[in-house]
């Protein structure tokens, strides 16, 4: 089973072969063009996208040294995402389905961010709990195979990588703000500074509150002193990270005790986090969890993770026709 995989969801124009089950390659083109308007811009990533698409897709055939004709299928985000980006990835994994007469797949992007977990040893047993973490999204997802995936939780409102992200911005740092409070945080007091969290009931999150309460704070002290964020940013993004992870490993604990599993882990860019992957460990080592977390380049949106669950796809013959359309706020199916 040969297999290409296109992600097109947000900002990163991804592709990816599979050969029985083996990731052969991930190639990614990440679009800079969104830095300096502090966000992900739609209409310049669908352009972009539209750019990088079929030297992302070339390349990803070259290396693997295979030819478009020994393809099985071809597998495309379908979502969720934005529908212009999402749309590139589509209408281009449909022209190539149809040229070569192959069957198409259509892959949700959040259950790919989970299955990233099987494209390297050691894999995760079922079932398994994943706390999925990402710039759209906040899940705690009860596992029950590679295609029956159930949200027990989920967040009412931002997103932690939002929060991330947001935070950054309010301190001045460039988008993507994440890897960069990750990179401070490190060097700083984790405990320093307290910030109020948000409780929500059952295993629901809420991230909205924290980032107004860190902007107020902040306010508040450069009033005191202008050069406040500039003297403590390390203690400032230790503290604020902190508090985010433990607002994730909360809900995660609670999620463990009332299903009784003990296989954990976690998936999507914020996993890429080193605070929350060393909490994750330690948590883990005291309550006797077995832990997964995925190699850091397919923590974030990559092809990999796509052509991962295409494979499972593709084995249970689970394809879409020609008619698919791209969906912006789809759903896991199966569950
Ligand atoms: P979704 O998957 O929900 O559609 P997305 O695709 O934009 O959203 P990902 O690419 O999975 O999200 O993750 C991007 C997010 O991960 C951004 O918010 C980014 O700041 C965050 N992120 C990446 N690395 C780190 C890190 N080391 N620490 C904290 N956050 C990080
Ligand atoms: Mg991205
Ligand atoms: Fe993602």
């Amino acid at each position: 089973i040969k297999l290409l995989a296109i992600e097109s969801s947000c900002d990163e124009t991804s592709a990816s072969v599979i050969i029985n089950g083996k990731i052969i390659n991930n190639i990614i083109a990440t679009q800079d063009v969104h830095r300096k308007y502090g966000g992900v811009v739609p209409e310049l990533a669908s352009r972009a996208h539209q750019k990088n698409i079929v030297p992302v897709v070339d390349e990803a055939l070259r290396q693997a040294g295979i030819a478009k004709s020994e393809l099985s299928a071809i597998a495309f985000t379908q979502g969720p995402g934005l529908l212009g980006a999402l749309l590139v990835g589509a209408s281009f994994a449909k022209a190539m389905a149809m040229a070569l007469q192959v069957p198409l797949i259509g892959v949700n992007h959040m259950q790919a961010h989970i299955l990233a977990h099987f494209i390297e040893e050691p894999k995760p047993e079922f079932p398994f709990l994943c706390l999925t973490v990402s710039g759209g999204h906040t899940q705690i997802v009860l596992v029950k195979s590679p295609l029956e995936m159930e949200v027990l939780g989920e967040t009412q409102d931002d997103a932690v990588g939002e929060a991330f992200d947001k935070t950054a911005k309010i301190i001045g740092l460039p988008y993507p703000g994440g890897p960069l409070i990750d990179q401070y945080a490190q060097k700083g007091n984790p405990l320093r500074f307290e910030f109020p969290e948000t409780s929500t009931p059952g295993l629901n999150f809420s991230f909205s509150g924290i980032k107004t309460a860190i902007l107020y704070f902040l306010q508040r002290e450069v009033k005191k002193d202008p050069d406040f964020v500039k003297n403590n940013l390390e203690d400032i993004c230790a503290s604020v990270q902190h508090t985010l992870i433990k607002m994730l490993m909360q809900k995660l604990k609670k999620a463990a005790r009332q299903h009784h599993i003990k296989h954990i882990g976690i998936a999507g860019g914020v996993s890429a986090n080193s605070g929350l992957r060393s909490t994750l460990l330690q948590e883990g080592e005291k309550r006797g969890w077995t832990t997964f977390i995925p190699q850091f380049e397919y923590c974030t949106d990559n092809a990999a993770m796509i052509a991962m669950a295409a494979h499972y796809k593709f084995l249970e013959k689970e394809f879409v026709g020609l008619d698919a359309v791209p969906n912006p706020r789809m759903k896991f199916h199966g569950t």
